[in-house]
């Protein structure tokens, strides 16, 4: 029988399990145009987070004892849409699921060809166009600028670390712990600075990059992003992307350094990666080249079966994953 994480409470703070609940979905019959997804991957998302509360944003919240949606890719196992036949490979938004109905026109055939299906949930999926768009649009880096990147072990900034080098700009990534520390420097950049350490991270940007940064990526906030402001150069561009220390957070970090936003001019430019749909054939061009090259490492975290799923979306907050964290089914 199919099943569904349902969101059953609205959580204050860091999410517990009890804020959710797994349960049997309909198993009705398919209508004309529709087809059955058995769902092989399911991606976890810290924005996620986000649409747990009862808030306004950029998407609507869950509502409260349904099944919650996210990325998802796997194969269609019955057809009533001539679009899609049984055998195709597709990627949609239902996720939190194994099985999915949908119309034929909200699930996207995947390329055929030997990438896995689940890299489209990854670094050739909306993290890893996130990372594209985010670098190179809104930061508007470029060869030469030195790149500072928060949370770089994760998915989106793995992927901004190996663009960046592969754009021939200096990158200086954070990561918590000495074994992200290590991978992160193993994908090419040149410095990194691990928060959970013990020098303050202003102290360790700083001896990380002695003349400046020009371009913050920003996936973190709160004292990242303080540390950012300290030792941003003239103009220098700050990409916000996301800000996961605060996701849970009841109270928020003091900036000590803001006003270097004048000083130094420093432009501030938050981003969602939606804004960007319609240059994606830009990111698939520019991605397809750099993973072509054999140079780019796609790393992931994969935790078996949906009765897991909580763990792994919760692991997001603790950082139980490096690179792209999944549900495998
Ligand atoms: P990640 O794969 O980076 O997973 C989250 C990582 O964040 C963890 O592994 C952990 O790494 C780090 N982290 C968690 N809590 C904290 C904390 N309190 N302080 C510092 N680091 C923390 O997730 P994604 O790559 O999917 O997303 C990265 C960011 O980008 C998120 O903020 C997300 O919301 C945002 N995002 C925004 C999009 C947009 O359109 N604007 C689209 C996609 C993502 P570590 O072990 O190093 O601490």
């Amino acid at each position: 029988m199919a099943q569904a994480w349902n969101l059953i409470h609205r959580p204050k703070g860091l999410p517990t399990y009890t804020d959710f609940a797994l349960r049997a979905l309909d198993n009705r019959d398919l209508a004309d145009g529709e087809v059955r997804i058995a769902n092989r991957w399911l991606s976890v998302d810290p924005y996620m987070r986000g649409r747990m509360n009862d808030t306004k944003s950029y998407v609507p919240p869950f509502a409260l004892g349904e099944p919650m949606t996210g990325g998802a890719v796997g194969e269609v196992i019955e057809s009533r849409a001539d679009t899609l036949p049984v055998g195709t490979r597709v990627q949609h938004m239902a996720g939190w699921r194994d099985e999915a109905i949908l119309p034929a026109d909200q699930a996207q055939r995947l390329p055929d060809g030997d990438i896995p299906m689940q890299a489209y949930l990854g670094a050739l999926g909306m993290p890893g166009m996130t990372a594209w768009f985010g670098l190179l649009a809104v930061a508007e880096a470029k060869a030469g600028d030195t790149v500072f990147v928060s949370a770089a072990a994760g998915a989106v900034g793995s992927s901004v670390v190996q663009i960046a080098k592969a754009k021939g700009m200096t990158v200086i990534g954070s990561a918590g712990g000495a074994d992200k520390v290590d991978w992160v420097r193993s994908l090419g950049a040149d410095a990194v600075v691990d928060y959970k350490g013990d020098v303050p991270l202003v102290k360790a940007l700083g001896e990380a990059a002695p003349d400046g940064i020009d371009v913050y990526f920003d996936n973190v906030g709160g004292d990242h992003f303080d540390a950012a402001l300290a030792h941003a150069n003239q103009n220098a561009r700050f990409a916000v992307c996301g800000m996961i220390d605060g996701y849970n957070a009841s109270e928020p970090v003091a900036l000590r350094y803001l006003m270097r936003i004048i000083s130094q001019r420093v432009r501030i430019r938050g981003f969602i990666v939606s804004d960007f749909l319609s240059r994606i054939s830009e990111f698939h061009h520019g991605m397809g080249e750099i993973v072509a090259s054999g140079r780019f490492q796609r790393e992931e975290t994969v935790v078996e079966g949906l009765d897991a799923m909580p763990d792994a979306f919760l692991g997001l907050f603790s950082g139980k994953n490096r690179g792209k964290m999944l549900v495998k089914l």
